[in-house]
């Protein structure tokens, strides 16, 4: 994916003037077809009383402090998520954090949701504090107890439980019998256990909400045949639930093409409705409330759409087609997660730290070591998520909150640029720069365009760019109302071809000496030094990998060179990985690599050797690695052969 510069479109957006007209958008939006009237449109807001205890406030479109729920709702929104912990306090009453969700949070957010005509998706998490994936902690009341005792325990908590709401009067449409339950549930760690859980929670439910619809959560549909595999397991048990429901981080969960193919398996095959239990997506790089967010700039994460307002609504609205649509018709909503969760406002780190102490507002407070002092206990702190909210730090909803309504009949408005795509220029040091006279715009209906672009570029700059040596450097200009950047690096004269694998020519040679499952020049933007292409490797074996990668220099003048490479990787264990350069089929120069983990490049340069007239000089890299047992994998970039004066 490629990287994208953000971003002025929130400020455009934010300075249109909002008319009584909700439909009246600057969004783009495509129609979704097929959309059922009644098409679940939920909103996780587990947080928001911890949130104005702390002081937040919401807004409507019109600049009215607003009970955000009712904002929701007027925005398309019909079913609101909460979760549930069971004792999410210590022994002092302190709360954990994270909205200090227990039932009577519930309650108070069931009952501002069906006052505003929405229905409560309720989530059991059959723990104290977070469950998913990776943690599925037992209730501390309940330690100790044997599966039958722990069965009778879920099954009359989730009967009290849906109890207290049912005579509060929530309308509750959906229950949620356990989070994210990849193979592990409240403890339990064999589907044997498991099941029995889930019936227990799920027949508690149609007991206290017969209309209700039952559902069953699960993660990382990314992973090959895993939800084929906890559907039949579903089955082999006679699980009594409705709803097959998926988280969907597009950062990390695989494309849409495969959420469709699995989630329409398990309709066709089990005859299950299927949801979007959990999605987000995020409409800037910046975090507000001095804790660092989950998704940022950079990384290993993918974009598919840039980080911006528009992009954020074209994440949700691709999601829902892929619901509506691509799951024959089994499809029955998504729910967006978190999206009121914001900052508490505070004007400093400790500022806000009190307040998440006092109010639960983030995502752990350090009381949450009495529970689980290995994660929360220690990294406890803010929110993670407020640049994926769908309201701005001050509470104001952003534009791409409309998105719900404007599905249903499309907002095809004529595109615009909405992010830039940067520039990556290598400059020869004695050749002049040439910037590029457009940039890459990505327009709000996702399409590209190249657009004009003015930089900020001197002759001074040029001047002293030229005579400064080996250095990169940032370039900004103007292009389409946004900023935009190129970035340069100033080379010495490289006399490899294809020094960087961009081309795919064949003037790279790889000798495979042990068959590595993966070695091939790999395109992928994050994972390359520079450009978007490098030569990648992967072998799940041990001892699986070793292989030389080398070119021939064409022309090499008679004088001294130096070969520069660069590797990283992981994964790797014992390795012996060089840099060489070899004269007449002899090895005269090596530097030793190493390969430390991801994003860790380590820039190898061989000593200075001769080149004299007739020489047939060869450059490459030697790498052979043990493997650690998840399979040695590595990238290598940029090799550099320059002469030494
Ligand atoms: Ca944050």
């Amino acid at each position: 994916m490629k990287a994208f510069c953000l971003l002025l479109a929130l400020a455009v957006l934010a300075s249109l003037p909002m008319t009584a007209f909700a439909e009246e958008s600057s969004l783009y939006v495509k129609k979704v077809e097929n959309l059922p009237e009644d098409f679940i449109f939920g909103m996780d807001a587990s947080c928001v009383p911890a949130l104005e205890a702390s002081g937040v406030k919401y807004y409507n479109f019109d600049g009215q402090e607003t009970d955000v729920y009712q904002v929701l709702a007027e925005n398309g929104v019909n079913y609101i998520r909460v979760r549930i912990w069971n004792d999410p306090f210590n022994s002092d009453g302190k709360g954990y954090g994270g909205g200090n969700c227990d039932i009577n949070n519930a309650i108070a957010i069931g009952q501002r949701a069906t006052k505003a005509n929405m229905k409560l998706l309720v989530n059991f998490h059959y723990s104290d504090f977070w469950a998913d994936p990776a943690k599925q902690m037992v209730p501390k009341a309940w330690k100790g107890m044997d599966i039958e005792q722990k069965t009778e325990a879920v099954y009359q908590y989730t009967l009290d439980c849906l109890t207290q709401l049912k005579d509060a009067g929530v309308d509750v449409g959906m229950v949620q019998v356990g989070n994210e339950t990849n193979n592990y549930m409240c403890g339990e760690k064999t589907w044997f256990n498991i099941q029995y859980l889930m019936q227990a929670g799920a027949k508690a439910t149609r007991e206290v909400y017969p209309e209700a619809l039952v559902a069953l959560h699960f993660a990382n549909p990314e992973k090959a045949g895993s939800y084929a595999t906890y559907a039949k397991k579903m089955d082999y048990y006679q699980v009594d639930y409705d709803v097959f429901a998926s988280s969907y981080y597009p950062y990390w969960h695989g494309s849409l093409e495969n959420l469709s193919a699995v989630l329409t398996d398990i309709a066709n095959t089990y005859g299950k409705k299927v949801m979007v239990m959990e999605t987000s997506y995020a409409y800037t790089e910046e975090d507000t409330d001095f804790n660092g967010n989950t998704i940022g700039g950079g990384g290993t994460i993918i974009k598919d759409y840039p980080f911006t307002v528009q992009g954020q609504a074209n994440s949700l609205r691709a999601i829902t087609d892929t619901i509506v649509n691509g799951t024959g018709g089994a499809g029955i909503g998504v729910v967006y997660w978190e999206g009121t969760w914001i900052s508490v406002g505070g004007e400093s780190w400790e500022e806000n730290h009190e307040l998440w102490e006092k109010h639960g507002s983030g995502w752990a407070s350090s009381y949450a070591a009495a529970y689980d002092a290995a994660d929360a206990g220690r990294y406890y702190g803010g929110c993670a998520v407020d640049n994926q909210a769908l309201f701005d730090q001050h509470g104001k909803p952003l534009e791409s909150l409309k998105v719900f309504k404007l599905v249903r009949e499309g907002n095809e408005i004529t595109p615009v640029a909405d992010a830039l795509e940067d520039v990556t220029i290598i400059c020869d040091l004695n050749a002049p720069l040439t910037l590029p006279e457009t940039v890459n715009a990505v327009m709000t209906d996702d399409s590209k365009q190249a657009i004009p672009v003015a930089w900020d570029f001197t002759e001074e700059m040029d001047a002293q760019m030229h005579s400064s040596g080996v250095a990169q450097y940032t370039i900004t200009g103007q292009a389409g109302g946004m900023e935009a950047k190129c970035y340069v690096s100033m080379v010495e004269y490289n006399y490899l071809q294809d020094y960087s694998f961009e081309e795919g020519s064949d003037v790279w040679q790889i000798t495979d000496l042990k068959k590595a499952d993966e070695l091939y020049i790999e395109d992928k933007k994050t994972d390359s030094l520079t450009g978007s292409k490098h030569m990648h490797f992967w072998s799940a074996a041990k001892d699986s990998v070793e292989f030389t990668l080398e070119q021939q220099a064409q022309n090499l003048p008679v004088g001294k060179y130096k070969f520069t490479v660069s590797i990283m990787g992981g994964d790797a264990g014992k390795t012996d990985i060089y840099a060489y350069a070899k004269v007449n089929g002899q090895i005269v120069a090596t530097a030793p690599m190493g390969i430390t983990g991801y994003g860790n490049w380590d820039t190898a340069v061989t000593p200075d050797f001769t080149c004299t007239a007739e020489d047939t000089v060869v450059v490459g890299v030697y790498v052979k690695c043990q493997g650690a047992g998840n399979g040695a994998w590595g990238k290598i970039d940029d090799a550099l052969l320059n002469s030494v004066q």
